[in-house]
């Protein structure tokens, strides 16, 4: 099974994608989480990358695309793959389309996630993990049940997006409205395309998701 998961930044597609990919046994695609990865090794990719992600645009598409194309041939995507952050652009649908083909692979299902643009940004400038483990908190909607101590780990340090400051933020939200809301005429009309209703508590999407794909 591949899998699209769609929706703003700060619609969920993050943690809808772990519980996914553990309860499917697919490979989760982050390309936000790549790039961030090529950024702190300092890769051709990363340096490249890493002015367009702080001023919360887009990286090109020709880049993004190179990035997917290689890493869905590798072993470990052969059970099928959950895409969250990719595609972000017709570009990019287009391009992925095409490879798809080529691959004899197809995109199963695309789940677009709705979510309130208060909430968006209210989630978004809210959040932070745990350094080591990665689990995800809020400072007002989910904090640790003790404050500085991760509940998964037990560890004590955290970090934060540099991406999620409330400025970053408007362009990235304006990228979306831009580049990325365009896809869902796109899914549409192709009809793949899915909704369901991000507001909820997480267990709640994670329900609406799995009847989606029943
Ligand atoms: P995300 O973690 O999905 O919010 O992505 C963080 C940043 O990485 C975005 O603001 C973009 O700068 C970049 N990025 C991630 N995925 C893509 C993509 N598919 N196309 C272009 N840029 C992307």
């Amino acid at each position: 099974m591949n899998l699209i998961l769609f929706g703003p930044p700060g619609a969920g597609k993050g943690t809808q994608a772990k519980r996914l990919a553990e309860r499917h046994s697919l490979i989760q695609l982050s390309t936000g989480e790549m790039l961030r990865a090529a950024v702190a090794a300092g890769t051709g990719l990363g340096r490249k990358a890493k002015a367009n992600m702080d001023a919360g645009e887009l990286v090109p598409d020709d880049l993004m695309i190179a990035l997917i194309s290689a890493r869905i041939d590798a072993p470990d995507c052969a059970e099928g793959f959950i895409f969250d952050g990719f595609p972000r652009t017709v570009a990019q649908a287009e391009a992925l389309d095409a490879m798809l083909v080529e691959k004899g692979l197809s995109v199963d299902s695309v789940i677009a996630m709705e979510v309130d643009d208060e909430a968006l940004i209210e989630r978004l400038t809210g959040r932070f993990s745990c350094a080591e483990c990665g689990a995800g908190y809020h400072v007002t909607l989910q904090r640790p049940s003790v404050d500085g101590v991760c509940d998964r780990c037990g560890g004590k340090r955290f970090d934060r997006r540099a991406d999620d400051n409330a400025e970053t933020v408007r362009s990235r939200l304006l990228a979306y409205r831009r580049q990325t809301a365009p896809l869902l005429p796109y899914y549409r009309a192709k009809g793949t395309l899915q909704t369901v209703d991000g507001m909820a508590p997480i267990e709640d999407v994670t329900r609406q998701i799995e009847s989606v794909l029943a």
